[in-house]
């Protein structure tokens, strides 16, 4: 008699933290205001597009990208000044940066911090790559508690430090000669993570030569370019040389490689929508902070954290409105009844403040 062989299904083959996990939540926005992802709301100019859709029609998209990205390596070194001495590891998204330095430097045992509330990828990519994961929690009102960093910094001896800077989802930069001495400590690689760079006034980018355990990393999708997912990073030679054998080596792909040499080219373009963000993302702020029973969070990114009375009613009276923003309650208890507001359009910021409002 025939005997169906044993089968093992997921339950018993993935491996236990991995079913642990749970996925990345992004919601269906089809039709919603769009303010949950720290996207750029504004479009690019009718002829910077048609000279892209013309040149993208020319494109060998039946080859291999070139892995290296020479042309496109130059423009970012010319146009965000990568030290000279430094070399560039591109990635799909920074997300695939992140996800290679925590694969690189994952020896058994080793150590990631970051500080906490911050961006959720660096955890899940640590639990991914086995590696132990530390979490120092910053204070009440979201700046380092240096003392107990530089403390687990001692404890733990990482191999790996993630700050981003400023800090997602808090929005503040946090303080550089804190950073610094972070950077100093830590016996590994430090990532400054500069996603939010275009609407902050600070950077490590020049002080890459000062520190040889600082690898700076940014990000095209907040300047504008969210969907032809580019992020890069800048570090010794050293660093990039091991970490460049992890990286899928067509992982920035023609059409990607192509958009983000055209708009370097046009960077004043992006950067125009970056100053124009920032002013409304003080005029948001201002409006938020006189809302009777909200506490709005400064920030130097493209969204305000915001503590409300609930995050429920408030998130569900935005999702009434057709508004999708972050909730953050129950993630970190730093964050009970956190939402995060991406600043949209200032039609986009009118309608979220007045739906804010209605929720109070
Ligand atoms: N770092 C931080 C701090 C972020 O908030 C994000 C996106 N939310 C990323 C990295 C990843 O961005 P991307 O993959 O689009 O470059």
């Amino acid at each position: 008699m025939d005997r169906e062989p044993l089968k093992l299904g997921p339950a018993d083959l993935v491996r236990e933290e991995i079913l642990a996990l749970r996925a990345y939540h992004v919601p269906a926005a089809t039709g919603m205001v769009k303010l949950d992802a720290m996207e750029n709301p504004y479009r690019l100019p009718e002829p910077l597009r048609e000279e892209i859709g013309r040149c993208v029609s020319t494109l060998a998209i039946n080859r291999y990208p070139d892995p290296a990205a020479p042309e496109l390596k130059t423009c970012l070194r010319e146009t965000f000044a990568i030290p000279e001495e430094c070399d560039v590891l591109l990635g799909n998204g920074s997300d695939e940066i992140i996800q290679i330095a925590t694969h690189a430097l994952a020896r058994p045992g080793a150590v990631m911090i970051a500080p906490e509330p911050s961006f959720v990828m660096y955890k899940m990519d640590a639990v991914v790559a086995r590696m132990r994961y530390v979490g120092v929690p910053l204070n009440d009102d979201f700046a380092l508690d240096i003392g107990r960093f530089l403390a687990a910094i001692e404890e733990h001896r990482p191999a790996l430090v993630f700050v981003a800077y400023p800090n997602n989802p808090t929005g503040n930069l946090l303080a550089e000669d804190a950073v610094a001495s972070i950077i100093e400590a830590t016996p590994g690689l430090v990532v400054i993570d500069e996603a939010y760079h275009a609407f902050a006034e600070k950077t490590f980018m020049t002080r890459l030569g000062e520190f040889p355990n600082l690898m700076v990393m940014r990000t095209l999708s907040k300047l504008g370019l969210a969907g032809v997912r580019l992020g890069y990073a800048a570090a010794r030679p050293e660093w990039i040389r091991e970490l460049d054998k992890l990286r899928p080596p067509y992982n920035v792909s023609v059409l990607a490689q192509f958009v983000g040499e055209r708009l370097l080219a046009h960077i004043n373009v992006l950067q125009r929508q970056a100053e124009r963000i920032k002013a409304d993302r003080a005029a948001l702020f201002g409006r938020l902070r006189d809302l009777k029973g909200i506490e709005a969070y400064p920030s130097d990114a493209n969204f305000i954290l915001v503590r409300v009375p609930s995050a429920e009613a408030t998130d569900a009276r935005l999702k009434e409105r057709r508004i999708l923003v972050k909730n953050l309650h129950g993630t970190h208890p730093l964050l009970a009844n956190c939402l995060r507001l991406t600043v949209g359009t200032p039609g986009e910021n009118d309608l979220l403040l007045a739906a804010m409002a209605e929720s109070l």
